[in-house]
């Protein structure tokens, strides 16, 4: 039965397809600009480079020092260089590190923005910008930082490696997961969350087998959109709540906290909402969490939060942080039980559920 909702469709333009980088300078035109400011994080320094070459005339600029989690500094050092260039609008080359500088920028100018992913981190399709000042994070949202235009191009993921593809991709699968149960889920936003599920569960034991396999880096692209417009459309609960927090305070690395996490805060909500679950059932294992974990083990992801630096002793804060504020979870949350799950994902054990 369909419940009543509400639903907004997205206002970005998607382009999607191998070799589609090609057209990023007539989407610079088409969104009336002509003085484009290239960005990159340093990894990517070249690839920007050689994008502003092929923009010829349309790219005033290249800033390649995109970091982790939008730093303000960061932001300031390149809104320098739009002043001074007189850049009309950002081409973000590069993962969520980058995309999140853009939105920077937009968020400060009102630029149009154009998104070029290289992960399946998501950020290029959601309305949220988090920047982090003196250690602090910060998040805020609204219409100018979503990005105007994205160009999906598999070509330029063959190259990421096989260890990012993996965590990459189940950190996007962690927002379709929350998306299935969302309060304010729609009947689009679901069936989104359960195409970009089922679009990993095929790519990533491919990409396991042959990272440059081009079917198969198309269709974790496509599951990428699909779960970053979901978590840009819809609320998140426990699971985006807990990897903020050992983000946040822990500085664990952001793609392989949601990795690990995912099958234990699954696993947790599974008998809460076993009909929102079921595309993960029918995808990945009757016992959602358990069926993750097996998937996440077959494709070689990380396991435990204990490989990531995190000490035991710091689980007893991380419970307190993540349940200090009251937020909505399809199962009510309580110290105890997440202290619990914090173990059991700090050890690596295969959740029962
Ligand atoms: P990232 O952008 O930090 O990339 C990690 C490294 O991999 C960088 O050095 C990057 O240059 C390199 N890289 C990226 N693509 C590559 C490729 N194809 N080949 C080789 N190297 C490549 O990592 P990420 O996981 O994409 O993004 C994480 C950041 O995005 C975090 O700060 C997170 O908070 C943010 N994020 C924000 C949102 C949002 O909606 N605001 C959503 C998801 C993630």
């Amino acid at each position: 039965m369909t419940r009543a909702f509400t639903y907004r469709g997205s206002a970005a333009h998607i382009v999607f397809g191998a070799g589609k980088r090609a057209e990023t300078g007539t989407w610079v035109k088409k969104l009336g600009c002509g003085k484009a400011l290239v960005l990159a994080t340093p990894h990517q320094a070249d690839d920007a480079a050689q994008l502003a070459e092929e923009l010829g005339g349309l790219a005033v600029d290249v800033f390649a020092k995109a970091a982790m989690h939008t730093p303000i500094d960061v932001t300031e050092a390149a809104m320098d260089l739009v002043r001074s260039s007189g850049a009309d609008c950002v081409v973000s080359l590069g993962g969520g590190s980058t995309t999140g500088l853009g939105k920077a920028i937009a968020y400060r100018t009102d630029v149009p923005q154009i998104v070029i992913p290289t992960t399946y981190a998501g950020s290029e399709v959601t309305p949220i910008l988090g920047q982090t000042e003196e250690g602090r994070k910060t998040t805020v949202r609204g219409d100018s930082i979503l990005p105007e235009v994205v160009i999906y191009d598999p070509d330029l993921t063959t190259g990421l490696p096989l260890a990012m593809t993996i965590t990459s991709g189940l950190n996007a699968m962690a927002h379709a997961a929350e998306a299935l149960y969302a309060q304010d889920r729609n009947p689009v936003s679901s069936l989104m969350a359960a195409e970009g599920l089922a679009a990993f569960s095929e790519a990533l034991p491919l990409l396991k087998a042959d990272p440059a396999d081009t079917e198969a880096r198309s269709a974790a692209l496509y599951g990428a959109w699909l779960c970053g417009t979901v978590l840009g459309t819809v609320g998140m609960a426990l699971h985006h709540k807990i990897c903020h927090t050992l983000g946040g305070s822990f500085n664990t690395p952001h793609a392989e906290t949601h990795a690990i996490m995912l099958p234990h805060t699954v696993g947790f909500n599974a008998g809460a909402v076993p009909e929102q679950l079921q595309p993960i059932a029918d995808l990945f294992g009757a016992t959602p969490g358990a069926g993750l974990f097996d998937f996440s083990t077959r494709i070689g992801a990380p396991l435990a939060l204990k490989d990531l630096g995190l000490n035991e002793t710091d689980l007893e804060r991380a419970a307190d942080i993540a349940t200090e504020n009251p937020y909505w979870n399809p199962r009510p949350i309580d110290r105890a039980s997440i202290r619990h799950l914090l173990q059991d994902a700090w050890e690596g054990t295969r959740p029962a559920v």
